[in-house]
């Protein structure tokens, strides 16, 4: 393995092996069946981070063929909700114990902060002890009440061999949103992470086989949404598909599940707005809207891409945000102070670039930034904090999901055409709401097509409380106890007791 320098800035400095990725396929670490690679290279050092195996048919094939085989054979969905939890706890410490080494892999892949890292995999950590009280909660119920001699039972059971296909942005903890939940409902899984961030999904499946999940319960395969993602979507072995992703891969995967009519749950884009009412508190307003656009470079789903601010305070709350914005230190994401990475990609920031400047042609004003941003002695791919007003809701600005630190800025005069603006893109992620006025709040709140609602406040988040989109945002829900129902079936078994059945032939 070569060994690599990764110079970055003046304070920080690593050295890094290449990290090596293998399938994980019914508990043993593998090879391409063709022996192809993939490398991924640091968005913000240009080094090589990771050089894994590339998945194709043969591999997707022989992983499903194994979760299927778990599912029938193991055991593992008979085990007790105990025994599922207690193995959920073991790998929840073990990935406390690892935090350090997977958060590092996951800023040289990703290009976030080290520090934004460190509190992701914290993060779920969380997740996995929360699926892992769940899994002593999974019960369906009974019906005493059908006649004396006929009892109903209502089972809940694990739905079957969980494809699970997640995005970059958050590799760890969109894993640890799917994963621990399929567990805990006693399905057997597949996972294909994205072939930009494969790394520390790798490092999740050596944790599992450490905790002692028996083989072929959770498998790996490395590589693209094609062949590997589109096979998971088809492939009549698998019962169900939980994505997480752009809402165009979303589609191609509701259309190839059709043909097994296979259950689809989706956690897609978002362009999710907030208004600001002329009475909120403009301070911790402004404040929480630079965290929301710029937290991961604003490559996030729940990104407060879009402010939707009453024209009586539009000025005033522009100015705070633009204060603000330039003390957000964007930069190096090994040092521990930076606030904001690297964008993911050259072809990624070419596209924010592209929504910019098509909106400055369209006449908007731009604020701040608005262009690539230089980050002294790196060589990778940043892009500034960047404020658009002067548009309207019809510009792709303001109604495609831009995915990096750009926010676009929109007034409105009424309640009505406040929840007006915020319900016209296809979007239905998240929405906030600013005021100091309770009704006001509640009114914005079930008015706004919407699967989460901040009021007064932006992007906090619980294992508790569930999580998902409606229109193009998604379907299904992760999280809460909502997030274990996804993995499970429901069947009713009804009993006839006592007296024995009377003939339906005479
Ligand atoms: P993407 O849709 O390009 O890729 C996501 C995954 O799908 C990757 O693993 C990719 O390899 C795979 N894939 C690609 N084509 C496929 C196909 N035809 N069939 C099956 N799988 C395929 O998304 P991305 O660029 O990795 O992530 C960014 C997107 O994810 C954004 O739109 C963001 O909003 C969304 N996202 C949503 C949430 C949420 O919870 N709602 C969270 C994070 C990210």
């Amino acid at each position: 393995m070569s060994q690599l320098t990764l110079v970055h800035g003046k304070k920080s400095k690593t050295n890094h092996e290449t990290f090596r990725g293998r399938h994980l396929i019914d508990g043993r670490w593998q090879d391409s069946a063709d022996g192809a690679i993939f490398e991924r290279g640091s968005p913000s050092h240009k080094t090589l981070v990771s050089l894994s195996a590339r998945g194709g048919e043969a591999d997707a094939n022989a992983a499903i063929a194994a979760a299927r085989k778990a599912f029938d054979t193991s055991g593992w969905p008979q085990t007790s909700g105990k025994q599922r939890s207690e193995l959920l706890l073991r790998v929840a410490d073990l990935i406390a114990a690892n935090v350090e080494r997977i958060a590092l892999l996951e800023t040289l892949e990703s290009g976030k902060p080290i520090s934004q890292a460190k509190a992701e995999i914290e993060g779920s950590v969380d997740l996995w002890r929360y699926a892992a009280a769940l899994a002593r909660t999974v019960h369906g119920d009974s019906h005493n009440s059908l006649g004396s001699d006929m009892l109903g039972v209502v089972l809940k059971e694990p739905i079957g061999v969980a494809a699970i296909i997640t995005p970059w942005n958050f590799p760890f903890l969109i894993v640890s949103q799917k994963l621990p939940f399929a567990l805990a409902a006693g399905c057997t899984a597949v996972i294909k992470p994205s072939e930009l961030t494969p790394s520390t999904t790798v490092i999740l499946g050596e944790l599992l086989m450490e905790a002692g999940l028996p083989a072929g319960v959770a498998n790996i395969v490395l590589g693209f949404g094609d062949p590997v993602g589109s096979l998971m979507s088809t492939h009549e072995d698998v019962d169900l598909v939980t994505f997480t992703g752009s809402t165009a891969v979303g589609k191609h995967i509701v259309a190839a599940a059709s043909g097994t009519l296979k259950k689809v749950s989706l956690e897609l884009g978002g362009k999710n707005p907030q208004a600001i009412f002329a009475d909120a508190d403009l301070d911790q307003a402004a404040d929480a809207i630079v965290f929301g656009v710029y937290f991961n470079a604003g490559e996030c789903c729940n990104s407060g891409s879009r402010i939707i601010v009453h024209e009586d305070v539009a000025g005033a709350l522009v100015e705070k945000i633009v204060a603000l914005s330039k003390k957000v230190s964007f930069g190096d994401p090994l040092h521990p102070d930076t606030q904001v990475g690297a964008i993911i990609s050259e072809a990624h920031r070419g596209k924010i670039d592209s929504y910019v400047q098509s909106a400055k042609r369209a006449g908007a004003k731009i604020h701040l930034g608005g262009e690539a941003l230089a980050i002294d002695g790196l060589p990778g791919c940043f892009y500034g904090p960047t404020i658009v007003s002067n548009i309207d809701s019809s510009m792709p600005i303001a109604r495609d999901e831009v995915f990096g630190p750009v926010l676009a800025v929109l007034t409105f005069k009424t309640l009505d055409e406040a929840i007006s603006l915020a319900n016209s893109a296809s979007y239905g992620l998240s929405a906030g709401v600013w005021s100091e006025n309770v009704h006001t709040c509640l009114e914005f709140a079930r008015r706004v097509q919407a699967g989460t609602v901040w009021t007064n406040t932006w992007m906090d988040g619980f294992a508790e409380l569930p999580f998902g989109g409606v229109k193009q945002s998604g379907q299904g829900r992760e999280l809460g106890h909502y997030g274990l129902e996804e993995f499970l079936e429901v069947k009713s078994v009804l009993m006839r007791i006592g007296q024995t059945r009377q003939p339906w032939v005479k």
